[in-house]
């Protein structure tokens, strides 16, 4: 009969560097949380994430905002003392909850997520005003002020377009996605 895997092996799996099991090499020094900017902002720090990994807690884990606030700067993986991706263990856990539907209630992250990657896939490039207008008040009004006060600078200061633009070939560029990343059937 085949042994169910346990969930840290399934997340040490995505991990596409690793040869062994790094996680087991941490030593919690605590180097990527100090280091990771948006750490204040995540109910789990990063090396609680992975303590809670490598105790095999599933549970606390998918359902802790730590990996949908990631914002992927690799301070904590070119920082980290025993050379663990903790970046690239931040997408896998996006990926698997996603993968096992299993997404922390209020978070718009996977949302978020999907709707890019069908943007990608259909225009080649960004449009930041069609991609944020579905979360304008997620947060409140407060929030709401303050993203539009940005964006109204960005805008004066051209960085911020009003009509979306296209990839030249776009279809082309479609095909490769489609090659390289099972990500390119979702539109
Ligand atoms: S920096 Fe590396 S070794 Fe230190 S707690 Fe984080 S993951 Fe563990
Ligand atoms: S990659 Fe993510 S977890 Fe690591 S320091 Fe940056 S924001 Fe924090």
């Amino acid at each position: 009969m085949p042994v169910k895997p346990s969930f840290s092996s399934e997340i040490v799996n995505l991990l596409y560097s690793a040869e062994t099991n790094p996680v087991q090499s941490c030593i919690q020094c605590g180097t990527c949380s100090s280091t990771c900017p948006v750490a204040d902002f995540m109910d789990h720090s990063p090396r609680n994430i992975i303590a809670l990994i490598r105790a095999d807690l599933r549970k606390p884990v998918l359902s802790s905002n730590a990996f949908w606030y990631c914002a992927s700067c690799y301070q904590c993986t070119v920082r980290c003392p025993a050379g663990i991706d903790i970046a690239g263990m931040m997408y896998g856990l996006k990926r698997y909850s996603m993968w096992r539907n299993h997404i922390r209630r209020g978070t718009i992250g996977a949302d978020f997520s999907r709707r890019f990657a069908r943007m990608i896939l259909k225009n080649g490039k960004s449009f930041e005003p069609a991609l944020a207008t579905p979360y304008l008040f997620h947060y409140g009004l407060r929030t709401f002020l303050y993203d539009a006060r940005n964006a109204l600078a960005l805008f004066m200061k051209g960085r911020l377009p009003l009509f979306p633009k296209r990839l030249k070939r776009s279809a082309r560029f479609r095909g490769v996605l489609n090659r390289i990343i099972p990500m390119g059937r979702v539109a």
